[in-house]
Order: structure tokens, then C-alpha cells, then sequence
């Protein structure tokens, strides 16, 4: 297999697609961004690392990316049948928060997590608010086109008159009729579901009653988008009508992609993507990861150790290897085991890395370094199987440190090879990087008077006080690690 015959599962055509980009050379990738009304967790780590490494294979194969990845911050409401209050609006009234102080908190937290997993940020980062005035435009020609409908200040889609004329569920899987007839619907008796003539019909504006703070005037009443509509509109707006990839968490599959699906057809009579990617989600020692279940961790606390579930910290870069090393569309279950293993795998492929720099070359090489690195090429080009191009960087491993060992040797055609596309790919292609725990300078001595006293303010239980020296030097950068044995160290990234 050629290196730049990428081949990607669509989940559209459900199987595996030889990707050719709309416009040669060009690749338009939008990628659905966070709701951003808590801290970033491992539910957010997995589609960006996978999303992200798609871009930088997508660059590295010399194609020009443009990856858009929205911020939402508004219209995404607790509950996915357009029922219940703004997850944001809701956070801002426990918090006594504007809903924007809300927002803007919870996305730098967001990128800071991004950076400390080393994720490239995408070229555009649009936001819902910002974007208020392309949905309403969307919105109008869709209704013109007759698939939509208001009631009482609010508009909805109207799936069943759009399903005469075009598939709804094909993404996803769903029949219409058993949507549409209300099928395991057990909500509709609730608030707003009166305004809809069918179950299955979704939002696309809202009308604000009187206590929801964020609203916006609009044809039809001061009110705020649906969900679906604000990555309907950004990706057209950056992208076109019509743009290559659009990923996502098969979380979103249904209702949110299904409708985005509708919405363009809707709103242009286009299909907006020609290649839908989903990652699979992540389970806590085989258990669905839930606030109610008490294993929702979010990333600041894996970085610092400090949930009971976990028996130390974990640095960012442990938890990217951790998920590199199952292919995205698997699966993935988080355990202390798993993540220890992670830990050891990557600081071997590092060791190795540090060792080539030492081999010398001999007459011939024992081992197919060729073969290495077409293997990594190949598992990278067959749906991005990262854990397939990790096993031939341990082979590489392996024969590094056999050379070095004086158990085989390397030709010097094949050590110059070797010197080129271990780091490229380790480094730039998978992303990982090198965290040091920082030499024994002042830096070092400064570090370990404020664990000292983070410790004293810990033992008289002043938690104000140790919660505060963690965070402020979690904002320099510096990352904290409570091992388990007790002691105390620490990272900067
Ligand atoms: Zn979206």
C-alpha cells in the first residue's frame, strides 16, 4: 500500500473509503468542539488526540488542512429532546456566574488541557454566540425550502415532511417511522413537546422564556438556536456546503450529525460531508464514565492524582500513549493497570530514541528496517490504527536496543533511516513529546519549599491553601504528581 492511499471508515457509507479530497491537495476537517460548562475530562481527550492525529497525517501526507473545531456555548440544553435548561445558563445560576464568565473559564481550561496533551489547536475555533446571525440565515432558508415550521416563537424541523423526500437516520442507523411514530419517546408529555407536531422534530431556535438569560432577537422571538444548528452553520461558513471530514464522538451520531445531515440538505439541498468519522468511547474499569456513578474524572485530576480511583498521577503524555495505543473506532477502558503499562511503553520508546543517538553502524543490518517503516505507514494509512504503527515502533525499539546490545548490527544506510523516522514519527506524526521532571537547579529547590508548605497546609487541613499552591502553579505550567507512596514531585511542561 502506497503511504498517501489514506483509507478512513465512513460512518455514512459503513466501511472503509479510499479518502479523496473534494479539492486536490486541500482537506476541509470540522470536528465538533466541547460544551463548555465544566472541566475538560477524558471524554474530551479522545476525539481531539484522534482528530488531531488525523490532521497531522493528513499535513505530513502534504496536504493543506483547514480544521475547524467550534467552542459551544450556547443552545446546547441538558437534554438532547430540546428539553431542560442551557447546560451553560444552568452552571452560571449555581455559580452565581455570568453565563459568559462561565464560558470563558471553562474554554481556557479546555485549551489549557489541549496543550498539556500536545493536540495542535485548530486553525479556526468558532463559537455559537459568535454566530448567531448565520444560524437565523440558515434557519430562514430552510424554512423557505419548506422543512421547517414555527410554533409559539419557536422553530422546528419537520421530519416526516423532509423524510418524503430525503433519508433521515441513514447516518445513524435509525428507521424514520419508528421516530417519527415516537418509539421509546417517553418525554413528550414534558414542557415544549405540545409545540412540535412530532416527536420526532427538533429545535432550531428556541424561544427564551422569561428567566433565560441568553437570548437574542430573531424573526420569529427573542430566543436562542438549537444545538444543531450552530455546527450546521459554522462549517458552512468556513468550509462550504460541501467539505471532506467532519469528526466526532459516536456519542454524536444521533441526534446531533443525523440533524446537521438534515439541516444542510434542508438549508441547501447538499450533503454537507463526504466523510464521517466517530471515535468510541471510553468506559473506567468497564463501567459507562457518569457524574451519578462516581468515576468522572476530569484531566486536571488525572495530571495530579487526585481522584480516588486513581492510584497515582498520570501525565498528559501518558494518557495520549494510553489511547494511541487502541485504535480510535475501539473501545477503551481506563485502569490504573492500563495506564501504568502506557507509562512504561513510552518511556521505553523514549530510552530507545535516546540510544540511537549512540548506535554505530555496522556491515549489513540483521533486522528489515524498511519493512518498519512501511509497517508504520501502512497501519497509519488503513484508518489511522495508531496501535498497529505503536507495535512497529516498539519492533524498532527492540532492534535499537539489540544493536546496542551487540546482538545485531545496523547498516549505516539503515541507521540514517532509523535517525529520521523514529522521532518524525513518534514526535510529529503520533505527537507525543518528552515531559522532564526539571534538573536540580534553584527552580528545584524553590519547587520543593512550596511542596513543603503544601504539605504542612494539608496536614492542618487549610485544603484552601494547598488547592491554591496546586492551581497557581498549575497555571505556570507546573504540574504537581501525589504519589502513591506519599511523596510529592513535580513537572513543567
Ligand atoms: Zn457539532
Amino acid at each position: 500500500m502506497l503511504p498517501h492511499q489514506l483509507f478512513i471508515y465512513n460512518s455514512l457509507t459503513r466501511s472503509k473509503d479510499l479518502f479523496e479530497p473534494l479539492v486536490p491537495g486541500f482537506v476541509g476537517l470540522y470536528v465538533c468542539g466541547p460544551t463548555v460548562y465544566g472541566a475538560p475530562h477524558l471524554g474530551h481527550a479522545r476525539p481531539y488526540i484522534t482528530f488531531d492525529i488525523l490532521q497531522r497525517y493528513l499535513h505530513h501526507l502534504g496536504y493543506k488542512v483547514r480544521y475547524v473545531r467550534n467552542i459551544t456555548d450556547v443552545g446546547h440544553l441538558e437534554n438532547d429532546a430540546d428539553e431542560g435548561e442551557d447546560k451553560i445558563a444552568k452552571k452560571a445560576r449555581l455559580e452565581q456566574l455570568e453565563p459568559m464568565e462561565v464560558v470563558e473559564l471553562y474554554t481556557q481550561q479546555f485549551h489549557e488541557a489541549m496543550r498539556a496533551l500536545n493536540n495542535q489547536p485548530p486553525g479556526i475555533e468558532p463559537r455559537a454566540s459568535g454566530h448567531i446571525i448565520e444560524q437565523i440565515e440558515m434557519i430562514r432558508a430552510i424554512m423557505a425550502n419548506g422543512w421547517a415550521y414555527e410554533s409559539n416563537g419557536s422553530v422546528y424541523f419537520d421530519v416526516p415532511g423532509y423524510s418524503k423526500k430525503h433519508d433521515y437516520g441513514k447516518l445513524s442507523g435509525r428507521i424514520v417511522e419508528d421516530l417519527i411514530a415516537g418509539a421509546g419517546n417517553e418525554r413528550r408529555e414534558l414542557e415544549g413537546q405540545d409545540e412540535k407536531r412530532n416527536p420526532a422534530d427538533f429545535a432550531l431556535w428556541k424561544k427564551a422564556s422569561p428567566e433565560h438569560i441568553m437570548r437574542w432577537p430573531s424573526p420569529w422571538s427573542n430566543g436562542f438556536p438549537g444545538w444543531h444548528i450552530e455546527c450546521s452553520a459554522m462549517s458552512t461558513k468556513y468550509l462550504g456546503e460541501t467539505f471532506d471530514i467532519h469528526g466526532g464522538g459516536m456519542d454524536l451520531l444521533f441526534p446531533h450529525h443525523e440533524s446537521e445531515i438534515a439541516q444542510s440538505k434542508g438549508a441547501c439541498g447538499k450533503a454537507p460531508v463526504r466523510y464521517w468519522m466517530h471515535n468510541n468511547m471510553i468506559t473506567i474499569n468497564g463501567q459507562k464514565m457518569g457524574k451519578s456513578l462516581g468515576n468522572f474524572i476530569n484531566l486536571e485530576q488525572f495530571f495530579n492524582g487526585s481522584h480516588p480511583l486513581l492510584s497515582q498521577a498520570y501525565s498528559p503524555m501518558t494518557i495520549r500513549f494510553f489511547m494511541l495505543q487502541a485504535h480510535y473506532r475501539s473501545p477503551l477502558d481506563f485502569s490504573n493497570e492500563g495506564l501504568q503499562a502506557a507509562e512504561k511503553g513510552f518511556a521505553r520508546l523514549l530510552n530507545a530514541n535516546k540510544t540511537l543517538a549512540q548506535l554505530k553502524a555496522g556491515p549489513s543490518s540483521t533486522s528489515d528496517i524498511a519493512g518498519v517503516e512501511q509497517g508504520f505507514y501502512a497501519a497509519m494509512s488503513d484508518d489511522l490504527n495508531t496501535a498497529i504503527a505503536l507495535s512497529h515502533l516498539f519492533e524498532a525499539a527492540r532492534i535499537i536496543n539489540s544493536v546496542h546490545a551487540g546482538t545485531e548490527t545496523i547498516s549505516a544506510a539503515d541507521l540514517d533511516n532509523l535517525r529520521r523516522f523514529f522521532p518524525l514519527f513518534l514526535f510529529n506524526l503520533l505527537g507525543m513529546r518528552e515531559e522532564q521532571a526539571a534538573d536540580n537547579g534553584a527552580l528545584d529547590g524553590l519547587m520543593q519549599m512550596l511542596l513543603r508548605m503544601r504539605a504542612d497546609a494539608k496536614a492542618k487541613k487549610d485544603f484552601a491553601t494547598s488547592d491554591r499552591i496546586r492551581d497557581e502553579l498549575g497555571a505556570l505550567g507546573i504540574r504537581i504528581k501525589d504519589e502513591k507512596d506519599g511523596t510529592t514531585s513535580w513537572l513543567k511542561d
